[in-house]
């Protein structure tokens, strides 16, 4: 058996004891190391701050509790709170099971009669409400049938509504919902020729007028994407 190889690290002493970290990310305004706990064991309380934000949370302590104790009893605590918050709202993207429809919305959209239908003489069957929801189909209106008093939608848009007022009553709201997390479907149906393309495509992507759902739904979500003052998380 050979010698056994003395060591040639110097014995060290104890180690010394790194202080732990008492500055934090801030999970309200996500600045960097703008938390801090302080620990006063005498009382047995802490206190966390963020010096940007002002938010503010109070624990008890013991003798072992460390400001990262505290930070993480903060996390869990305003995850519990966001829980209760949301217990109403639609469930978010990731919970990947649950495929609850909590809301939606119906709009009829016409379109204006086009060159064929007017040389041919036709005539718009179809009277609108002003409250922009009824739609009446003029021959029923003196039948007796449950069509008498028309069919109610969330909105109606008459022939020769602008896109950007579609776009505005509802699917920017859907956009933002998709950027913060939850599902949305903007879903077009129709006979062929009755607008889908032109509603959700659009006749001209570059003109504010004239593009669709689908192009202006883009527009807005990657102007979103660049806004310095949100901050995404890639799941
Ligand atoms: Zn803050």
């Amino acid at each position: 058996m050979g010698k056994r190889k003395k060591s040639s690290r110097k014995p060290t002493g104890p180690r010394k004891r790194e202080p732990l970290e008492s500055s934090f990310t801030c999970l309200f305004c996500h600045h960097d190391k703008s938390v801090t706990v302080r620990i006063d064991r005498k009382e047995g309380i802490a206190q966390l701050f963020c010096k940007v934000c002002d938010q503010r949370y109070q624990s008890k302590v013991n003798h072992l509790t460390e400001p990262i104790d505290i930070y993480s009893e903060w996390i869990d605590a305003a995850d519990a709170a966001e829980r209760d918050a949301t217990v109403t709202r639609r469930p978010v993207a990731s919970s990947k099971f649950s495929c609850n429809v909590n809301e939606y919305q119906s709009r009829l959209s016409f379109r204006p009669p086009n060159a064929i239908e007017q040389r041919e003489g036709g005539e718009i069957v179809v009277a609108f409400d002003e409250n922009l929801q009824t739609v009446q189909m003029r021959s029923a209106q003196l039948g007796s049938g449950p069509e008498k008093d028309g069919f109610t939608f969330d909105r109606v848009f008459p022939p020769g509504t602008k896109q950007p007022e579609v776009f505005d009553y509802g699917v920017k709201d859907i956009v933002k919902d998709v950027l913060d997390g939850y599902n949305g479907t903007i879903f077009a149906y129709g006979q062929t020729g009755s607008g889908k393309t032109f509603t959700m495509m659009g006749a001209d992507i570059d003109s504010p007028e004239l593009k669709g759902l689908i192009p202006a739904s883009l527009n807005k979500s990657s102007s979103q994407l660049w806004n310095p003052m949100r901050t995404w998380n890639i799941l």
